[in-house]
């Protein structure tokens, strides 16, 4: 078809790698173009060619209070006047932290980074030099950002085209990866036992979204942080997806784990680049300048970013925020595994929070090998069809999706409903 996204995406391919700046972007697992967006609105996207879509996307995270939201807008605008960047300490950073440390109960002291990569990088930076050991532990599935360290058995773009692992990467980085199963304590257990003195750091989505979305079982994370506890490892718990997402304390508020590490990314910035690292105030106290440990951003702390993700906690930290927007997720999940069940489809469907997935599997789903059972024809069919109907879903299997404060019940009712159709009408 002849429309203005697939003409600027002819254009785009010539100058951009794929045409895209990140790969899942590109939307070739589900066998289409991307679609290229012009603006949005609450809990709607615009695509080029004046389409309207329903959004579950949220820019992959970051849009809990939906597109453009007017008192974001407003704050964004007053910085803008007072200049973009300086590279100098300002008031906005203490604020920004201070706030964070108020949410995240287990951060005492944090660093502003530019992206959640920068963070987990950082963080195991921080943890190697903290601990003088090498070895980082990460499980199957799990997607920490594009750091070298991070590029074994990843989740995201990396799990939905199905790349083992990245040429560049050199053997020598890699050596001191190890990628475990999620949800498995047993190996956890037996690692950690016949090497945990050389491990730095355990890092762990705690509820993982790069795969889909998957819960922690049982006691998988207390076991991290008895594990890492006994062997004077350092517990990282990425938070760049789940952080005031699953719940306003992160998913260590909800599972009552404190981890010696935690990074940010996405919401934290209210839809600008962000990220951050936080935790033990004797941990963070090794980072420069009052720590040997580099890191450092000529934009980190950039006034902009600031501005949107004070405003984003200040709007999340509001009473009741977190009720509503979990209600109304239990409902659509609720609605689309219903869909499914009616359709005959297999299907196994979680929620946390305003975070959900669902995978056509019969699950249960516990791990990266049991995502990979899912139907990945019947999931490209069924986002097409979404897609044609006005519903903006992931492009892959292996993503999580959002619901923001934007969205309405009568969105959500839209959605249960066209996702009946489609079902019934792929099954059939
Ligand atoms: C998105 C994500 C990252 C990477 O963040 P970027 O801002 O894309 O660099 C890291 N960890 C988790 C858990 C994520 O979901």
């Amino acid at each position: 078809m002849d429309t203005t996204s697939k003409a600027l995406f002819d254009r785009a391919q010539t100058v951009i790698p794929g045409g895209v700046n990140s790969p899942v972007r590109a939307c070739k697992s589900v066998g289409r173009d991307p679609l290229f967006i012009e603006r949005a609105k609450g809990a709607r996207v615009y695509d080029a060619d004046g389409n309207g879509y329903l959004d579950y996307v949220g820019s992959w995270g970051p849009m809990i209070l939906g597109h453009a939201p007017e008192r974001v807008n407003a704050v964004l605008r007053d910085a803008i006047e007072k200049g973009t960047s300086f590279g100098a300490p300002t008031e906005l950073e203490i604020d920004l932290a201070e706030l964070v440390i108020d949410t995240v109960a287990s951060v005492d002291v944090v660093r502003m980074v530019n992206s959640g990569t920068e963070a987990t990088m950082s963080a195991i930076r921080l943890a190697r030099g903290f601990t003088g050991r090498d070895v980082v532990i990460k499980f199957d599935g799990c997607y920490h950002g594009h750091a070298d360290s991070f590029l074994v058995a990843a989740g995201s773009g990396v799990a939905t085209y199905n790349i083992a692992g990245s040429p560049g990467v050199p053997e020598d980085t890699i050596k001191h990866t190890l990628s475990i199963p999620y949800n498995d304590i047993d190996k956890v257990r037996e690692v950690m036992t016949s090497m945990g003195d050389k491990v730095a750091c355990i890092i762990v989505e705690p509820i993982a979204g790069n795969m889909g979305f998957i819960k922690p079982k049982n006691d998988f994370l207390k076991v991290l942080r008895e594990e890492t506890e006994k062997h004077g490892a350092l517990l990282i718990v990425d938070e760049v997806m789940t952080g005031f997402r699953v719940a306003l304390g992160g998913a260590q508020s909800l599972y009552g784990i404190t981890p010696d590490l935690t990074t940010m990314g996405k919401i934290i910035g209210g839809g600008l680049p962000v990220g951050a690292y936080g935790g033990r105030a004797d941990i963070m106290a090794h980072i420069a300048p009052s720590g040997p440990v580099y890191q450092a951003g000529t934009l980190s702390g950039n006034p902009l970013a600031m501005a949107a993700g004070i405003e984003t906690l200040k709007a999340i930290r509001e009473p009741g925020f977190y009720e509503a927007l979990s209600a109304k997720t239990t409902r659509l999940v609720n609605g689309l595994k219903g869909a499914a069940d009616k359709a005959g489809v297999p299907c196994t469907a979680d929620t946390a929070g305003s975070m959900f997935g669902l995978y056509f599997t019969a699950g249960p789903v516990a791990n990266f090998e049991d995502a990979k059972t899912s139907d990945l024809e019947l999931f490209s069919a069924y986002y097409n069809r979404m897609l044609e109907e006005g519903i903006y879903l992931a492009p892959s299997q292996f993503e999580a999706a959002f619901v923001s404060a934007a969205h309405t019940d009568e969105d959500i009712d839209t959605t249960i409903a066209t996702a009946t159709k489609v079902l019934a009408e792929l099954a059939g």
